[in-house]
């Protein structure tokens, strides 16, 4: 059997290295037109923004590596063209010496990720702009820093991408300003929680401009304008606005898209067309809570897919049960999680909600260091059930968020959480947890 994967980032590298452990004789390649192979992409902000992380932790394993470990052939530097998914083909390009060749195919897995979006802003093309996508874009940002010493930046989009941008440009002494079109920063969370995020950017000296556009970045006064006149200093602009599932190899093939723009898959991470499959940021997802589709491009979500369609293309029966969503990211002291529905999703989605706001401290009150957690859950009032759940707090967000994760994994309900034998002593918790108290308002 010859599988062929495209692409060989989290999602390549997690099919091939399962696979490779179910069946010792299949033959595994991986084309990958970059030259950086399974590296974190989530590290690169601090990449940029701290000088003790090296390239090489990031990307610690080569295809030497994978070749010795695993027996898998990976090709950087070489671009898969087109498909032919009659013939089981694929036109392949060398990009070094422009070569092109045909190989051919019993398994074929999709792992091209996504792509940058590109905003429609003037002047986005110069030298001083930037996106953060991969470890290239990454030493381009870092060179540009290190040479030409920049005071100012302005990052456009607060995703948590441009939110951990913003604070590790700052962390290297630049005047930074996030600016956001929407209405307010980490726009995946609800309004009162947002608040907190863009008061802890405006705390550490982080300007932030809400439901505002830059449309003008001009290279010589080193200045972006944005669409309600405002002029502001930029030596670096950072482009943050999302990212697109990298599907044209796919679209041109005949595979079906789903509702979201990305490759629909089944349970299995199977497309359209039988013996392709496609996993990680090129592919659609779907809430857990009630299969909803959804397009979640995450590292976490990428490696789980990985793995399934490595199982199931190597005759293993795991089966993909959907994702909430779930992210976290640290916003100077303070931490934020999210995961499954916010209020306004869950609205939208048409349920009838009820929402459990509760301020609690993380740790018994005497003991150094308490600080407070603000969690908003989020409950279908007819079943009683948990969609959903935002925190945001200087310590324990990240305990409590998995916890929330596991109960709505499960189908808790609100009161069920009353009754979790969680852990306590007083460094860790207060006898009745943040997440028993959120339970209690409902049991
Ligand atoms: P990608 O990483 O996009 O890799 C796809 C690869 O396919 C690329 O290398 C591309 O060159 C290659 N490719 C595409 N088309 C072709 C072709 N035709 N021929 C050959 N090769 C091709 N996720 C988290 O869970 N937590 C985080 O904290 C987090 N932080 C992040 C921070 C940043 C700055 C970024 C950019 C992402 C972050 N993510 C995070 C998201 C996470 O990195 C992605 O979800 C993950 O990298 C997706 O992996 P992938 O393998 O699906 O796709």
């Amino acid at each position: 059997m010859r599988i062929i994967i495209i692409g060989s980032v989290a999602a390549g590298t997690s099919v091939a290295a399962k696979a490779r452990r179910n069946n010792l004789d299949a033959e595994i390649v991986i084309y990958e037109k970059d030259q950086d192979i399974s590296y974190s992409a989530c590290g690169l902000p601090y990449y940029i923004g701290e000088d003790y992380i090296e390239r090489g932790q990031l990307s610690p394993r080569d295809p030497l590596w994978f070749k010795k470990r695993f027996a898998i052939d990976i090709f950087t530097g070489h671009e898969v063209l087109s498909l032919d998914v009659k013939e089981q083909t694929l036109q392949v390009e060398n990009l070094q010496t422009g070569a092109v060749f045909s190989d051919e195919y019993d398994v074929l897995v999709l792992a091209t990720g996504a792509n940058a979006v590109s905003p429609p802003i003037e002047g986005k093309d110069a030298d001083h702009v930037f996106y953060l996508r991969n470890i290239v874009s990454a030493d381009k940002i870092k060179t540009y820093i290190q040479d030409k010493k920049p005071k100012t930046a302005v990052v456009v989009g607060s995703g948590f991408i441009g939110l951990e941008v913003a604070e590790n440009l700052s962390r290297k002494g630049m005047n930074v300003t996030v600016v956001e079109a929407l209405p307010k920063v980490m726009p995946s969370y609800d309004d009162e929680m947002s608040i907190r995020i863009k008061q802890e950017l405006q705390e550490h000296q982080v300007q932030v401009f809400t439901d505002e556009r830059v449309q003008v970045i001009d290279a010589l006064t080193k200045t972006v304008r944005t669409d309600r006149g405002r002029i502001l200093p930029a030596d670096l602009v950072v482009l943050s606005v999302g990212v697109k599932p990298a599907v044209e190899l796919a679209q041109k093939a005949g595979i079906k898209l789903g509702v979201t723009g990305a490759i629909a898959v089944d349970a299995r991470m199977e497309t359209s067309i039988a013996g392709i499959y496609a996993v990680g940021d090129c592919a659609e997802s779907y809430l857990l809570i009630d299969g909803t589709p959804c397009y979640r491009p995450m590292g976490s979500t990428a490696n789980k897919m990985g793995r399934i369609a490595g199982d199931v293309i190597t005759g293993g029966d795991l089966t993909f049960r959907g994702v909430l969503g779930t992210g976290i990211v640290q916003v100077f002291d303070l931490s934020c999680g999210q995961t499954g529905y916010t209020e306004t999703a869950a609205k939208k989605a048409s349920y009838d909600v009820e929402v459990i706001h509760n301020i609690k401290p993380n740790q018994t009150e005497y003991f150094a260091g308490s600080s407070e957690l603000i969690i908003k859950a989020v409950a279908d009032r007819k079943t009683q059930k948990l969609l959903g759940v935002q925190i945001i707090g200087k310590k324990g967000v990240d305990k409590r968020l998995d916890v929330f994760v596991t109960a709505i994994t499960f189908g808790a309900k609100v009161g069920d959480l009353a009754h979790l034998d969680l852990a306590y002593a007083p460094p860790f918790a207060t006898t009745k947890d943040p997440v028993i108290y959120t339970g209690m308002i409902l049991d």
